[in-house]
């Protein structure tokens, strides 16, 4: 594979298709298998290295020996949608009956996918903020649609209001809102959110919207879901997933929330692309929902724990980080450490330190604003976080890094 620099990843064989040459492989993905290659902690890719709670994997054995071994209902199985139709209701304030408006689905990852290859035509274009999570830029062009970017910029990751107008424009079909946010580790506040809805409502566009991060929120902050702002429940597809709260990342569960139309429209794709989500992990999955809050007050005390080990760490050995007060990662600024660019400066780490991040330009379609970032991601035990601080102090206290 070559790229031009230009966002062309060109795979040297005529019978690939043009579209598959408009987006590299995931750097984040690629990042993990340098990091095993290298026998490094692997910080890059955003997996937990503890286990799921005990009550779940004990419920997916059942479900194998309960019959549930054949394919569940395409659109996710009714007990399973009845669930989350309650939960929905009660900590999202989302009104969502399992029949018409829920789609289990393979993950998040399908369900932006599904959702994008429902409603984008060829030619229509998709508002995306970045920095953004990687995979949205090739969601948008597997389903025909041209980008365009906002600007997140300061250390609360905002945007120029005027900024967002001007990407608004007669072609823009949706707008993408990832909050809590990846790599960004921010919340979108309510009040930023609404100056996003009120213009969906006001140009006629839907919202994408990924919550994939709803429950880990920090600082006593809450996550707010767009579908509940005025005008959006109409107008907006919600996606949830099971992979970050519920520490079950390969076990591929999330879901869609639409109106009824654009529901039968992801079901008509989501059949197509996979027919269904695993049937005994949707059965499992229930379970999880039943889960007291006592389970989500400690998941998040936890990764607070977490945070602050990894942040104390980092800015100890001098790199200037954006403070995150959701979602599991850090964006490390590390101009004081390395005049490398942010992919040496990786793998440079991955090797020399043995502590893989992510190089920052994968977050960025303007790949100059990466160059001097790695995001570091932090759903680890705490001994990986100190053992993973304790080798970045060991290198990089050293001096400046000059030469990968
Ligand atoms: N959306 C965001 C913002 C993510 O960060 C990730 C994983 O890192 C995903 C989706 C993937 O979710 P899933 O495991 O449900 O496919």
């Amino acid at each position: 594979m070559s790229s031009n620099g230009n966002g062309v990843h060109r795979i040297a064989d005529a019978r690939v298709a043009d579209r598959v040459s408009q987006f590299p492989e995931s750097v984040i993905r690629e990042m993990s298998r340098v990091a095993a290659k290298d026998g490094a902690i692997n910080l890059a890719q955003g997996f937990p290295d503890f286990e799921p709670p005990e009550a779940l994997k004990e419920a997916a054995k059942r479900a194998l020996d309960g019959g549930f071994n054949q394919y569940a209902i395409t659109w996710g199985s009714p007990r399973l949608r009845e669930a989350l139709s309650k939960k929905l209701a009660a900590k999202n304030g989302i009104a969502a009956t399992a029949d018409d408006h829920i789609t289990v689905t393979c993950g998040a990852t399908e369900a932006m996918m599904a959702s994008l290859l429902a409603v984008v035509n060829p030619g229509d274009e998709v508002v995306l903020f970045e920095p953004f999570y990687e995979n949205f830029g090739p969601d948008a062009i597997v389903a025909g649609a041209k980008t365009r970017f906002v600007p997140l910029e300061g250390p609360d990751f905002d945007f120029d209001d005027e900024a967002l107008k001007a990407a608004f424009t007669p072609k823009t079909k949706a707008v993408v809102i990832n909050t809590p946010g990846n790599p960004t580790g921010q919340i979108i506040p309510k009040d930023r959110l609404r100056a996003i809805t009120d213009l969906c409502v006001d140009r006629d566009a839907l919202a994408v919207t990924d919550e994939i991060y709803e429950e880990l929120v920090y600082d006593g902050l809450r996550h707010t879901s767009p579908a509940t702002l005025p005008g959006m429940a109409e107008r907006t597809i919600s996606i949830f997933g099971f992979s970050k709260t519920y520490s079950v990342t390969g076990w591929r569960l999330g879901y869609t929330v639409a109106p009824k139309p654009l529901t039968d429209a992801i079901r008509r794709v989501h059949d197509f692309l996979t027919v269904g989500a695993p049937a005994p992990l949707q059965e499992a999955a229930v379970s999880a929902l039943a889960l007291p809050p006592s389970y989500y007050d400690e998941l998040r005390a936890d990764y607070t724990r977490r945070r602050d080990v990894l942040l104390r760490g980092l800015e100890r050995v001098g790199f200037d980080c954006y403070r995150p007060n959701a979602a599991y990662y850090i964006l490390a600024d590390f101009s004081r450490l390395s005049d490398l660019d942010d992919a040496a400066f990786a793998r440079w780490l991955s090797r020399e330190a043995r502590v893989a991040p992510v190089p920052g330009s994968s977050f960025f379609h303007d790949k100059r604003r990466g160059r001097s970032l790695v995001r570091f991601a932090f759903p680890k035990k705490i001994p990986t976080l100190e053992e993973a601080v304790k080798r970045l102090e060991s290198r990089l206290l050293l001096g400046k890094v000059v030469a990968a």
